[in-house]
């Protein structure tokens, strides 16, 4: 099935209407769709383009473990070829990916210290509500 890029609008609108549009490049091999992800942030490599603007469409972000992906995305070629090597988004990613595992590490920790907090806000009042029953009690 091979779509043009009004049919792929057409059929995102029609049947994925809360897919994110992303707009796709032709890797410099002219076989894969390259993304930037909206979800990462890095670049993510889809395969079966084989030139074919009609081979994009519904796609899964492979996005790292832990990176806010909430979705998929709708791969929309944008007609031209990636401007880089995929080695040289390699090395782009590299470099996001430490931030972003970074930032998923911190993220972590501020959940688990807000973990914390709750339990013990809740023993502290379930505390306050013993002591006051023995107070009235008394
Ligand atoms: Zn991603």
């Amino acid at each position: 099935m091979s779509m043009t890029i009004a049919q792929l609008e057409q059929d995102r609108i029609t049947n994925h209407p809360n897919a994110v549009r992303v707009l796709a490049y032709l890797a410099p091999n002219r076989m894969d769709w390259i993304v930037s992800c909206p979800f990462c942030g890095l670049h993510h490599q889809h395969g079966a383009a084989d030139g074919d603007p009609g081979s994009a469409g519904l796609r899964s972000p492979h996005c790292p473990p832990g990176a806010l992906r909430t979705q998929d995305y709708y791969l929309i070629p944008d007609g031209s070829i990636a401007a880089a090597t995929l080695d040289k988004f390699r090395k782009m990613d590299r470099r996001r990916l430490r931030t972003l595992n970074r930032e998923i590490e911190q993220r972590r920790s501020t959940e688990a210290i807000q973990r914390r907090l709750r339990r013990e806000q809740a023993f502290a009042e379930a505390a306050s509500v013993v002591a006051r029953e023995r107070i009235s009690g008394a």
